[in-house]
């Protein structure tokens, strides 16, 4: 079998293991005669997958009694405008980070809902680094503050998460299950299922009960987070296979050892990452704040473009893909999520150190 290292932003490698699961269940589904994708949505086989992935999700992050985990479709761009919508009342205000190319999707979404304060501006710094979270603070009468706890494009990921009075709410679709985190710092986490959870077509929304409260009963149906919460996420067909999917990663997630072992992992591959770009007489360089360097899109420039095109053409003709940089900001981007095996970052790491001696 010809596996590429897949350093894609999203969607992005998963585990072979999860892939091949799949694989062997995907005409007949463990024996059922049909394939889980032709199954009723309220049969007792996809009912158990449907169970299973809430409760792995629950026991992994230890998400304590008080939450709901919510299985929505719409992708985590649907949530920049379901948060507003259901925690903000009319004529209401929230609180957001502006931090990177996707908050600042979340904030024009928010703009359209209510009245936004922005807490933190990094467009000065060309969204290179963060606010340190101990001065960030929500403002009288806020309905909530949003973060962005991995900024994908720009490869910045807050380290620690601020203590806010109004509801934290985070967007983590590029970090979430990467590492362990205290939920109940968190009114919402919501996070797109295609970096560390699975294919897209699912997102995954935490939310503390008594936010479920606030939506208004004149939202749609689908965009008020009380309809999901009520039926567990069965208020209409769910995305079935895209669900499955999380499930299995989820379960590889939990053999290998759970978040605790993945942090670690992760900040192990990023490391090596950093060290071979810091160490390269600044042919490679990271415009990140070393500080808040992402361990899950590590970005960084290399002395020209025409270099940099041709650092991806050659990486990829050693089995190497998706290395190039978001469009929008250009340069190399690894996303090395929790698939992404050490030896892939250790082939990249050699081939960083040949490729820059061959044209320093
Ligand atoms: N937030 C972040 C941090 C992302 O990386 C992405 C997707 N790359 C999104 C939101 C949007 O996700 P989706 O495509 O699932 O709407």
């Amino acid at each position: 079998m010809a596996r590429v290292y897949n350093f894609y932003a999203g969607p992005a490698t998963l585990p072979v293991e999860a892939l091949q699961e799949a694989q062997k269940n995907l005409v007949d589904y463990e024996g059922s005669g049909l394939s889980l994708i032709e199954t009723s949505h309220r049969s007792k086989e996809y009912d158990a997958v449907h169970t299973a992935t809430i409760d792995l999700i629950k026991e992994l992050l230890g998400v304590p009694s008080g939450y709901s985990v919510l299985l929505l479709g719409g992708g985590a761009s649907m949530q920049f405008g379901m948060v507003p919508m259901n925690l903000m009342p009319q004529g209401g205000s929230c609180d957001m980070t502006l931090t990177g190319s996707w908050a600042k999707k979340a904030l024009a979404d928010a703009k359209k809902l209510g009245t936004v304060h922005l807490v933190y501006d990094g467009g000065d710094s060309a969204f290179t680094t963060l606010p340190d979270p101990a001065s960030v603070q929500s403002s009288a009468n806020s309905s909530y503050l949003h973060i962005t706890s991995n900024e994908t494009i720009e490869g910045v990921q807050w380290k620690r998460f601020p203590q806010t009075e109004a509801p934290l709410v985070a967007d983590m679709s590029s970090d979430i299950l990467s590492r362990p985190l205290s939920v109940d710092q968190f009114g919402i986490i919501y996070a797109g299922a295609q970096k560390n959870l699975g294919p897209s077509g699912v997102t995954i929304v935490i939310i503390r009960d008594d936010l479920l409260e606030r939506a208004p009963d004149s939202l749609p149906a689908y965009l008020n987070y009380r309809t999901h919460a009520k039926s567990g996420s069965l208020y209409n067909t769910p995305p079935v296979f895209s669900i499955y999917m999380v499930k299995l990663v989820l379960e590889w997630l939990q053999r290998q050892g759970g978040l605790g072992a993945m942090a670690e992992r992760n900040r192990k591959k990023a490391a090596l990452l950093y060290d071979a770009i810091e160490t390269s007489g600044s042919f490679y360089r990271c415009p990140v704040d070393p500080r808040y360097r992402s361990d899950m899109n590590v970005v960084f420039r290399l002395p020209s473009e025409d270099l940099e095109k041709r650092f991806v053409t050659e990486a990829g003709a050693t089995g190497m893909i998706g290395l190039k940089g978001h469009r929008s900001v250009g340069g190399i981007r690894a996303s090395i999520y929790n698939a992404m095996p050490e030896e892939g970052v250790s082939k990249l790491v050699s081939f960083m150190s040949s490729f820059a001696q061959a044209h320093a």
